[in-house]
């Protein structure tokens, strides 16, 4: 077995552990395999895993990763999207995980050539080097896109605070799955929010167990190279 096998073995006892902890099914959980540190060769090395789903977080690292690979996976953007860069980005992508604000949302909306499934970022916690919109902002923010007609609310999107309080951490997680599912309960067609996208390599678990439907895995699967040529 490669590194990335056996760590995505020991990742999906973990998830299927989570899963029984919180009475979830696992098929209701996909891994996104987080490439964004490593090279072309081990994202190759993800996917003959089986893994279908990979997120980058930069243009350039997306574009590099397309370039080389022609495999049929998903893409996750997971990173902050600058409005300059959508255009390149955009149609390259199957979901967007970081939509943020109604400027980035009138980019999408005209220069997308269909509709994009997206996740609204919400900082929970209000840290203040993180992205995304504060709970109350992030609801009335979903309630404006409804005329947009190339976005797709398909969920929520978090990243846990640095800490190392497991409380903390869960009750971020529980706050975005409230919020998710009041929206979900409006049943909107342009924001189904039926997705959670939360967890990562230290706190999967914890997401799990609070409800995250996409969790977002990178050190923890395919380790951290940071190669400096390509
Ligand atoms: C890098 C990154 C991840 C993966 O982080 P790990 O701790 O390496 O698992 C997940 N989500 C976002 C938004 C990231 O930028």
């Amino acid at each position: 077995m490669t590194n990335v096998q056996q760590n995505l073995k020991q990742i999906k006892q973990r998830i299927q552990e989570s899963c029984l902890r919180s009475n979830r099914k696992v098929e209701d959980v996909t891994i996104i395999a987080v490439t964004k540190e490593v090279s072309v060769d081990r994202t190759n090395e993800v996917i003959n895993t089986g893994i279908r789903h990979l997120g980058e977080n930069r243009p350039d690292g997306l574009k590099k990763k397309l370039d080389a690979i022609s495999d049929n996976v998903k893409w996750h953007y997971i990173g902050t999207l600058q409005t300059r860069k959508v255009k390149s980005v955009i149609n390259e992508v199957d979901y967007v995980h970081s939509l943020d604000r109604i400027s980035l949302a009138e980019e999408i909306e005209k220069r997308a050539t269909s509709t994009k499934d997206c996740f609204v970022q919400v900082n929970v916690s209000e840290e203040e080097s993180k992205h995304g919109l504060s709970i109350e902002d992030a609801e009335s923010f979903i309630y404006e896109l409804e005329n947009y007609s190339r976005i797709r609310v398909i969920g929520l999107m978090t990243m846990a605070p640095n800490t190392e309080d497991d409380t903390i951490v869960r009750n971020v997680f529980r706050k975005l799955k409230v919020l998710q599912e009041k929206i979900a309960d409006k049943h909107l067609s342009y924001a189904p929010c039926t997705e959670l996208s939360m967890g990562m390599s230290g706190d999967f678990e914890i997401a799990i167990e609070e409800g995250a439907t996409f969790v977002r895995i990178g050190t923890a699967l395919v380790g951290k190279e940071r190669e400096e040529v390509k």
